[in-house]
């Protein structure tokens, strides 16, 4: 009979995954692949809550030497309302917490660089909204200012990206932001620099992997979770029994509306990225 004692975790990984949405109303344009049902983000959090994992905050990758093999890391990219009206509820029940990354120019409103798709609707957190996700013990960090691809854009409008978010958001929450993630993942060595110099500790993109113990703090590899992924194929995931490959999710990291997006950036005037 199995006991109930420490996940077996795989030795030198840090499971760190990247959700969107979590609704009932499902992605038609650039989300489609990212939005995760209510009542299967629960059953991911059950599974990991049975398992014996524990969550927490994306900067506490950079305090924390050796980070535990029973611990997960969830983020949440683009700080959709549903974090506050489903997410945070879930999170609750089982005493996790989770990392939620908020382009600084949009609080309030709608998610503006999709607005030339049916997905480009969905609401994003407000101000009151984002301190009770941190009053509730979740962390809040910035998904840049307007959520633009920061490796197609010039030198000097990456560095307002990073530093204007960070003080937006700083500001408005009235404590230091100090994790980011990069819109849609994108990265070079010199953005990665920029969001070291602008005070960011631990800086997100997307891989297919989990990230390595002891991996470069401005690249974290983010697994994206996506809809259909069971309780049963997540534990399988983080415990390395399936790869992302196995499971579909690599295909995630490299869907082909990314592809595309560099005649589309110069073609629509980089708005839709
Ligand atoms: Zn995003």
């Amino acid at each position: 009979m199995r006991q109930a004692s420490k996940p077996a975790g795989p030795a030198g990984v840090v499971p760190v995954l990247m959700y969107h949405d979590v609704s009932s109303r499902r992605g038609v344009g650039p989300l489609q692949p990212y939005v995760v049902h209510p009542a299967e983000f629960d059953e991911h959090l059950a599974a990991m809550a049975d398992a014996g994992y524990r969550t927490a905050a994306a900067t506490s990758l950079a305090r924390i030497a050796s980070p535990s093999e029973s611990t997960v890391y969830l983020t949440f990219d683009d700080a959709y309302q549903s974090f506050h009206t489903t997410v945070l509820p879930a999170l609750a029940v089982y005493g996790m917490r989770a990392t939620v990354f908020a382009p600084s120019a949009f609080i309030g409103e709608s998610a503006q660089w999709m607005r030339d798709s049916p997905d480009g609707d969905r609401r994003l957190m407000g101000w009151s909204e984002l301190q009770e996700v941190v009053a509730a013990g979740s962390e809040v960090g910035s998904h840049g200012h307007r959520h633009l691809p920061l490796d197609l854009v010039s030198a000097a409008t990456v560095r307002k990206e990073v530093y204007q978010s960070r003080q937006v958001l700083s500001d408005g929450l009235g404590r230091d932001v100090t994790s980011f993630a990069y819109p849609h993942g994108h990265n070079t060595a010199a953005v990665r620099r920029a969001a070291r110099q602008a005070g960011y500790e631990v800086a997100c993109a997307i891989f297919g992997d989990l990230q390595p113990l002891g991996g470069d703090l401005f690249a974290v590899r983010r697994v994206p979770v996506g809809p259909g992924l069971t309780g049963v194929e997540l534990l399988a995931l983080l415990r390395r029994r399936r790869s992302a490959v196995d499971l579909g999710l690599r295909a995630l990291a490299r869907p082909g509306w990314r592809a595309v997006r560099r005649v589309g950036a110069r073609t629509r005037g980089m708005r839709e990225a």
